[in-house]
């Protein structure tokens, strides 16, 4: 069997993380059983559209590296992945429905009165109507992969409208006969799709085309378990990656978010994804958005990274915050120090602020900053970087040791108040990085503002 899988989003604003777990499992499953994954821009709802929509999502899949074998990859006006580009062909399944009275078309909202009305191709000329499918009264049974049998009474379920007055078919018509057009062996979607599934069977029955595979992935929640929203934090996945969450990182959080790995495992790179993915394992419950769990894989994946390749990141973060980075190496410097100790790159940036502004001292240590030995210390300090040319940390090292050795103070004695002065705190960074990073004129200026306070 030959497996072709879908991700179907509408293009009505920013990706939302649900939808990045859908293309996601559709992606790992796709992988591993070498078989396509196919974009469909579901776009017939066109009151919903929104302008730029469908790059906007496409460059944040893209950012996720989740990556299509068919579909557009921007928007254009005749890709025949985007479904108000395939009217034509809506419409010839819509005469199919009508003219086997499998459908029927409504000149008003009074739907009941033309049910069992025969099909009359003249009287849709000219004339504004809207089309409904025959639900039939039986009971239904759906099979989920993940569920099993569920069973629905037709009975209860209203005749939907398929194709709308401005001709436009609605979602249940375009995704069916898509699904059934691009051979989708296996329709991954959101638990929020389960109860469309009867009418989607309903008209696979009407056209006598094979079911596909449904698994329906368990809803996102809030912490509270209520369904995860925008009240409770972000929802857009370019808010996560403007913040600064690595890519791995959220693609790593949100395949665990509904697919349990059966094993103590929590850190997957994509390619262990694909490998030990495994659809049955995918949970029927929902499933917490854990915030503080992402925020803690997040600094695990920082840690680990190779500050080289997330300096352009970090640049375009920084600068956000209207920090300018003048210097590779340093900012680099910068980044190896930050990055142990954040769970962001937003994170880092507040790690790092007294690099770029001047801080303010932590009022807890007053008085270290009004001690005498402190002021000793500043002074000597103060002379000795006043003469250097060229700050190297190596160098920074021997003058604080030769000034532990002259004035007979070590440990937290000679550091905590140094780094009072310099880093408005007294933990922080290495000395030697803190000056090197400043130069010679800023750790001038604060020694000086260091000596005078009080
Ligand atoms: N267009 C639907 C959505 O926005 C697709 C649902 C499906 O996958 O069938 O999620």
């Amino acid at each position: 069997m030959n497996i072709n899988v879908r991700f179907a989003p509408s293009p009505t604003g920013y990706l939302h993380v649900g939808g990045l777990r859908t293309a996601l499992y559709n992606y790992l499953f796709a992988k591993q059983h070498k078989g396509n994954l196919v974009l469909r821009i579901e776009d017939t709802d066109q009151s919903r559209k929104v302008d730029g929509a469908i790059d906007n999502l496409i460059e944040s899949l893209n950012k996720c590296g989740i990556i299509f074998d068919k579909g557009p990859t921007e928007y254009s006006t005749d890709n025949l992945f985007i479904q108000s580009n395939r009217l034509s062909i809506y419409h010839e399944h819509v005469t199919y429905l009508l003219e086997n009275n499998y459908a029927y078309a409504c000149f008003d909202d009074d739907f009941l009165q033309y049910r069992d009305k025969s099909y009359n191709k003249e009287q849709l000329i000219d004339t504004s109507y809207h089309v409904r499918l025959k639900i039939p009264n039986n009971e239904l049974t759906v099979k989920d992969e993940i569920r099993g049998d569920i069973k629905f009474d037709l009975s209860l379920i209203d005749d939907p409208v398929i194709l709308k007055t401005d001709q436009f078919p609605t979602y249940h018509l375009a995704n069916v006969i898509d699904d059934h057009d691009m051979d989708i062996s296996h329709v991954i979607r959101g638990e929020e799709w389960l109860p469309s599934t009867p009418i989607h069977v309903v008209l696979y029955d009407y056209f006598q085309w094979e079911l596909p595979v449904f698994i329906h992935l368990p809803l996102l929640l809030n912490p509270d378990k209520s369904k995860l929203s925008k009240r409770q934090g972000h929802v857009s996945v370019d808010e996560f990656l403007n913040e600064g969450y690595l890519p791995e990182a959220l693609i790593n959080f949100i395949a665990l978010l509904g697919w349990n790995p059966k094993n103590n495992n929590e850190i997957f790179s994509i390619n262990e994804l694909i490998e030990q993915f495994n659809i049955k394992n995918i949970q029927k419950s929902g499933a917490v958005f854990d915030i503080n769990k992402l925020n803690w894989m997040n600094g695990e994946y920082l840690k680990d990274i190779q500050a080289e390749s997330i300096v352009s990141l970090c640049k375009i973060i920084f600068e956000k915050h209207n920090f300018t980075i003048e210097d590779n190496t340093d900012f680099i410097k910068i980044i190896n120090f930050a990055k142990q100790r954040s769970h962001t790159i937003a994170d880092m940036v507040e790690q790092t602020t007294p690099f770029f502004v001047d801080p303010s001292y932590n009022v807890e240590y007053r008085d270290l900053l009004l001690d005498k030995q402190s002021k000793r210390l500043f002074s000597l300090l103060l002379e000795q970087v006043a003469v250097l040319n060229n700050i190297e940390e190596s160098e920074i090292k021997e003058i604080i040791s030769n000034l532990s050795m002259e004035i007979h103070v070590k440990g937290k004695e000679l550091f905590f108040p140094i780094r009072l002065a310099l880093w408005g705190d007294v933990h922080g960074p290495d000395i030697g990085l803190i000056i090197k990073i400043l130069g010679k004129e800023k750790t001038l200026a604060r020694l000086n503002k260091a000596l005078k306070y009080g």
